[in-house]
């Protein structure tokens, strides 16, 4: 079925009330037929509900929409994007094992995998998304994920699936991709031959700004990968905490379904039935708003390119940039509404933030309405001058999220901003 039908329709079969949209389930917990049922539902017997920190009728629904989406075979929603990166990694990863991470990814990651699970005992490797063979000397016996963003944000590079996954696979080592930009209209990371997809669904899936939350989304088949794998041991022997399952002898998606049985029972994070009904009106119209926004960010792209002020334009979508061939390769029908341009200084890129009357000064992405951001003294703020150098960071760097406006007017309110 084609994605813009999977859109509107996949997860959702009517319930005896008959409506049209799907209902928000705002409870808490289910209620058992008897014992037995409850003592079914928790041996895995049989799948149902039992308390919303685990699932939910409503998330349910955005869960399987979404993985029709990415073609997965799962997925879970998370109450965060930064809980679904986070509970991908703790997923595979303890204290003593490491994780290959790109240098170019959201600030958020940056300091989840640079200083947190530091404190987990969790050490992180980074390489330059520009350059994928280094992974190969960062990879040894503990090596438990290779992480990267599909478009990166802000640098707005172009992950090389064929040269990550290349490497990845030959040592047997799961492959996790943030496709929170690109959204899976406009890239399938697990069709590339990824393992696991993070999404924040705070950006594009809401479309308006609306609600936090997140994704996390595994292929089809995983099993194959991990099962007597000894990376990932704690798959294949007997989980104390859960009468001693053994996660890859399930025929069940076994990734998605560690992080619920786990993760989410211990830890949490947990999407509201509200929020995650707010995702499903926004994956309904994420076809036609994804390709309104690459139309647009491409002519905006293409404006600044031209503009005298302007030191360089990142957008994948231009023919002069570096990413234009990955771009062709990895993406179908646009390159989403993510731009970044720099100008001479740092000065200059605040006076341009100041400055416009249609986008906003805000620190966030993928809504309707555009958006300003100067990266370096606000999401990559707490990013080291070394680290920004390598995230691709510069302090003349301008973000810009292009909403759906009309394209001509955003052209204008920039026009005037640069002066
Ligand atoms: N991944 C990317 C690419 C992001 O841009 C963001 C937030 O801006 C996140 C993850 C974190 O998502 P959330 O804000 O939903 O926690």
């Amino acid at each position: 079925m084609n994605q813009q039908t999977l859109a509107i329709h996949a997860g959702y079969e009517k319930d005896a009330q008959s409506t049209m949209a799907v209902p928000i389930y705002q409870s808490t917990a289910y209620e058992f037929r008897d014992t037995e049922h409850a003592a079914n539902l928790f041996e895995l017997k049989e799948l149902g509900n039992i308390y919303t920190r685990l699932m939910n009728p409503t998330t349910d629904v955005f869960e399987k929409r979404f993985a029709a989406l990415e073609g997965g075979a799962a997925a879970i929603g998370t109450a965060s994007g930064m809980a679904a990166i986070f509970y991908a990694i703790a997923n595979v990863a303890e204290a003593g094992d490491n994780i290959i991470v790109a240098k170019q990814v959201y600030g958020g990651t940056t300091t989840l995998t640079g200083h947190t699970i530091k404190r987990f005992g969790i050490e992180t490797r980074y390489f330059n998304v520009q350059n994928p063979s280094e992974i190969e000397e960062l990879i040894d016996a503990r090596t438990k994920l290779v992480l990267f963003e599909s478009i990166t944000n802000p640098s707005i590079d172009v992950a090389d699936f064929d040269a990550i996954t290349e490497i990845a696979n030959k040592h047997d080592i799961l492959t996790c991709v943030d496709n929170t930009v690109a959204t899976p209209i406009l890239c399938n990371p697990l069709q590339l031959g990824c393992d696991i997809v993070v999404h924040s669904a705070s950006k594009y899936t809401t479309g308006q700004g609306l609600a936090i939350g997140g994704v996390i989304v595994e292929r089809e088949n995983l099993v194959e990968k991990i099962k007597d794998n000894p990376r990932y041991y704690h798959f294949n022997e007997p989980d104390e905490s859960y009468h001693g399952l053994i996660y890859s002898d399930l025929p069940l998606p076994l990734f998605t379904l560690r992080v619920r049985l786990a993760l989410l029972r211990d830890l949490g994070a947990a999407p509201s039935p509200f929020n995650s009904w707010l995702y499903i009106q926004g994956l309904e119209t994420l076809p036609l708003r994804m390709r309104q926004h690459s139309d647009s960010a491409l002519a905006i792209a293409k404006f600044l390119e031209a503009h005298p002020k302007v030191k360089k334009v990142n957008y994948p979508g231009l023919e002069s940039d570096h990413n234009y061939v990955m771009g062709q390769n990895y993406f179908k029908g646009g390159h989403s509404g993510l731009l970044s341009f720099e100008v001479e200084d740092k000065a200059t890129a605040q006076k341009i933030a100041d400055s416009t009357k249609i986008f906003s000064l805000v620190v966030n992405i993928g809504d309707s309405k555009s958006i300003i951001t100067h990266p370096a003294s606000t999401t990559h703020q707490q990013l080291s001058a070394q680290e920004l150098i390598e995230a691709g960071v510069p302090g003349g760097l301008v973000r810009l999220s292009i909403g759906l406006e009309d394209t001509q007017d955003l052209i204008d309110d920039l026009t005037a901003a640069l002066g």
